[in-house]
């Protein structure tokens, strides 16, 4: 993770926070358990200086419903911060708890093919579950008051690489208000569609589909696929919204999100990004293939702000224990840099 961030003031006592630009790993406290100590002095020996912590660490933040625990991520921000590390904290709003999707299975996105999602793996939520952006919201101010005078923390992450699709019974409701609001009059979606081809003409807007590839002979329309898209996006954005305004009114600080590759365009980047402070991308291209990456962060920099970018592991295969979780991402910086230095390597780019 890489950035020009605005640094915070520091701690009365404490190293200052460090000053940009930023050389930064994901890390992962909710496993690394007591290795925190080695892990802080190995990313010190390879210049990192800011770690990015708790996207997925909602089951222990949150337990239970109501039951709120931030004394171990306390701890962490404290030890980097003692290190003179800065820190940007996540919402964890990409991996639900279980007893989320147990108590309240209306917050669960169903896929193409009807199937709903179960728990386990990740951003298995529909963003226009009603349930599920109260208890996003939720997270959000109690992240804000737990951290807002944690000097340390920089700045804050809205979920995850927003990117997914859902055909759930809300998203059908919410993409005919979304049509309705964006042409007026099923008479203007037919002209603009020019529906009457293949007599595909709708007499009221809850007639049309969610363009479901597993439901239709051939394709759907293609301006209904396009409108899809543009309503999945406008979703995300909106549940991303929804959490920076809260964390920003509480602690002020600057607030991003990742985005996911961006030539999958599942999302208008420049929309997701126009009410935040800080571009955000990630890139998987492998170490190899350094014109993607030129051409990723090409693409993400014009969206103008200040600019982070990321390396990601070139795959997402099963790992080893100790790959995963922080290991993954810390190990990734500790080994990437073939030439020097991350920041050396970095300067590259
Ligand atoms: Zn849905």
């Amino acid at each position: 993770m890489i950035g020009l961030l605005a640094a915070g003031q520091p701690l009365r006592g404490a190293p200052p926070v460090p000053q940009p630009p930023y050389v930064g790993v994901s890390y992962y406290p909710e496993v690394a358990g007591e290795e925190i100590d080695r892990d802080i002095r190995q990313m010190k020996d390879i210049g990192v200086n800011m770690v990015r912590m708790g996207e997925f660490s909602w089951c222990r933040m949150e337990p239970d419903e109501g039951a709120f625990d931030f004394k171990w991520l306390h701890q962490a921000v404290d030890k980097f911060a003692a290190a003179g590390m800065a820190v940007v904290l996540c919402t964890p709003t990409a991996a639900p708890p279980v007893w989320l999707s147990e108590k309240h299975p209306d917050i669960l996105r169903v896929k193409a093919s009807g199937q709903t999602l179960e728990h386990g793996g990740r951003r298995q939520y529909c963003p226009n579950s009603p349930t599920y952006q109260k208890f996003a919201v939720n997270i959000a101010e109690r992240l804000g008051d737990e951290f807002a005078k944690s000097s340390s923390v920089i700045a804050w992450q809205i979920d995850n690489e927003f990117w997914d699709d859902c055909f759930c019974p809300r998203c059908e409701v919410a993409f005919h208000a979304w049509l309705k609001q964006r042409f007026g009059t099923i008479e203007a979606l037919n002209q603009a569609w020019l529906t009457v081809l293949w007599s595909q003409q709708y007499q009221s807007f809850d007639q049309v589909p969610l363009p479901n590839p597993e439901r239709v002979q051939g394709s759907h329309h293609p301006s209904l696929r396009a409108a899809y898209r543009h309503f999945m996006s406008d979703s995300y954005v909106a549940f991303c919204n929804a959490q920076a305004e809260v964390l920003r009114g509480k602690t002020g600080k600057p607030v991003t999100t990742n985005a996911h590759n961006p030539v999958y365009q599942r999302i208008d980047y420049e929309r997701l990004f126009e009410h935040l402070e800080i571009v955000g991308t990630d890139s998987y291209a492998g170490a190899d293939n350094l014109p993607r990456y030129v051409f990723e962060a090409d693409w993400m920099r014009p969206m103008g702000k200040r600019f982070c970018w990321r390396k990601q592991p070139p795959t997402t295969a099963p790992a080893p224990r100790w790959a995963t979780g922080i290991r993954w991402s810390f190990h990734q910086a500790r080994c990437t840099p073939k030439c020097g230095s991350p920041t050396r390597w970095a300067a590259r780019l």
